[in-house]
């Protein structure tokens, strides 16, 4: 079902949790970093079309200014993502220059996708990258971003990205193989549930728990970007990012993840 839905795709949306991009030490994996590239690059030259939401600027920021690290005043943390947006597009932007491709950033904030006139400069630009052969990288600004006006979690960002590109494919890699009956962090016998086509059901069906140290908005917000995904047509598979080779794993059909489907 998942290497179908991937060999059935043209234009797919990877979006990577922070705590996939960073390492057991909380700094930025650029293993991970590298391996996804080389991989995402493979895909590429068989000619799929790959917009990246990546999560990380404020792990890639503690990684440069780690005397920030106990500093929780909101302009502190905006500081931090700031100064680790740089970091994380350098990083990335090594890892597909070693493969042959450009990058390029695109911050985006809950208002640009509520106003009409940026929502299409927005997509003009996403195509005309897209059509250059270049990668889009999308982020939150968080600079700009106060609480009270934030998307607040990359999962949504990464479903409405999918939308305004209208993307064939969106897929979340986090750091657990899909979603499980149960937060498999605490509970181990948890199971994988492999496909989901009522949304709403299946909040009733599963317990939640926890997200992780440096996620944002744990599995509820996966499950409402998968909703609205589908709501326009677009199937997402949640997986794991972490696990070796990921990305070519699971378009061989090799890895396991959630599927959910209209
Ligand atoms: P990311 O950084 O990839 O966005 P999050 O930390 O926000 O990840 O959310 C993923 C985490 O949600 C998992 O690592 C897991 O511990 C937790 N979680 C809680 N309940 C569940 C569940 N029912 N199924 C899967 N994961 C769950």
């Amino acid at each position: 079902m998942i290497s179908q839905l991937i060999a059935d795709a043209r234009k797919i949306i990877f979006k990577i949790g922070s705590n996939t991009l960073a390492g057991s030490d909380g700094k930025i994996n650029y293993f991970f970093l590298d391996e996804f590239a080389e991989q995402t690059a493979a895909l590429m030259k068989k000619g799929k079309q790959i917009v990246i939401v990546s999560s990380g600027a404020q792990i890639a920021g503690l990684s440069a200014m780690d005397k920030w690290a106990r500093k929780k005043d909101i302009h502190y943390r905006q500081a931090l993502c700031a100064v680790g947006q740089v970091q994380l597009m350098k990083a990335w932007q090594q890892a597909f220059d070693e493969n042959g491709f450009h990058i390029a950033q695109i911050l985006l904030t809950r208002e640009d996708f509520s106003d009409t006139n940026r929502t299409l400069n927005m997509r003009n630009t996403l195509f005309t990258l897209v059509d250059e052969g270049i990668i889009p990288i999308i982020n939150e600004n968080d600079t700009v971003s106060v609480e009270e006006i934030k998307i607040g979690d990359n999962d949504t960002l990464a479903a409405n990205s999918a939308i305004l590109w209208s993307a064939d494919l969106l897929i979340l890699f986090s750091d657990i193989d899909g979603l499980y009956d149960k937060n498999p962090k605490e509970f181990p016998q948890a199971e994988l549930v492999e496909e989901v086509r009522d949304i709403d059901s299946v909040r009733k069906n599963i317990t939640i728990g926890a997200a992780n140290n440096f996620g944002t908005g744990g599995i509820a917000t996966k499950l409402d970007a998968a909703q609205l995904a589908l709501s326009y047509g677009i199937p997402t598979i949640l997986t794991n990012g972490g696990s070796p080779r990921s990305v070519e794993a699971l378009a061989a059909g090799a890895q396991k993840g959630t599927v959910f489907l209209a």
